[in-house]
């Protein structure tokens, strides 16, 4: 904890009495314009990922970055009141789902039930997503270990993004061409980011010519967003 404390006091005398007027100006608002759902792992940082300020991302933040379908009720309040509150009252123009390597919620989808004996809730919030293992299987019949687990975590953002557009909100904002819907998969090893493109239905790498915002935005989401 002493670690954390100094950490305080470093931020305050650093990083706080340098910035005074920045801080002074988010103490009064927040205009992000991107709501970003990520992993809780201590590994993902969106903000150090994606060198952004703070008050620019709008983070959701939990195991296994999971977006209940909008019909599974008793999971979906907190997922859908961060969509109301980023679309409605703060009105982001991007949605972000980054999933990433090395997931530990999706080595845990493979547990078995003695696995689980003491993780009941870990269990049913898993449970949530327990058809992404049978989508890996169908489309890939023999796997290495460590090629499933690749399989897993991507195949898994896909399905985060068909959940997503299960939320009426989001569904009308894709329509309207308000909101972009972007899938990403950010390996920890190496630091490269790999968005989904919606039309080849592959992840890609994002890099230097991918810098156009033009680019980023209408292949890989607002058109084939329209067609799901
Ligand atoms: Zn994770």
């Amino acid at each position: 904890m002493q670690r954390l404390y100094k950490g305080i006091q470093k931020f305050q005398k650093g990083h706080f009495a340098k910035g005074k007027k920045f801080f002074a100006k988010l103490a009064k608002r927040q205009s992000p314009d991107v709501l970003f759902f990520s992993c809780l792992d201590s590994r993902v940082n969106p903000n150090l990922l994606t060198q952004t300020e703070l008050g620019e991302l709008l983070i959701v933040r939990n195991v296994g970055n999971i977006i209940p379908p909008y019909t599974n009720s008793s999971n979906k309040i907190c997922t859908a009141a961060a969509i109301e509150f980023a679309l409605l009252d703060l009105e982001v123009k991007h949605i972000i789902v980054c999933g990433h390597s090395d997931c530990g919620s999706l080595k845990a989808l493979y547990y078995d039930e003695k696995e689980f004996a003491d993780m009941p809730n870990l269990k049913e919030w898993l449970n949530i997503i327990s058809q992404v293992k049978g989508r890996v299987a169908r489309q890939n019949s023999v796997l290495t270990h460590e090629a499933r687990k690749k399989a897993t975590e991507k195949e898994h953002i896909v399905a985060q993004l068909e959940n997503l557009l299960t939320y009426p909100l989001v569904e009308k904002a894709i329509k309207e061409k308000r909101v972009n819907l972007q899938g990403w998969y950010y390996e920890i090893g190496t630091g490269d980011v790999y968005a989904y493109n919606w039309s080849k239905k592959l992840f890609e790498k994002i890099n230097c010519s991918h810098n156009n915002e033009d680019e980023l935005t209408e292949p890989w989401l607002a058109e084939p967003c329209m067609d799901m």
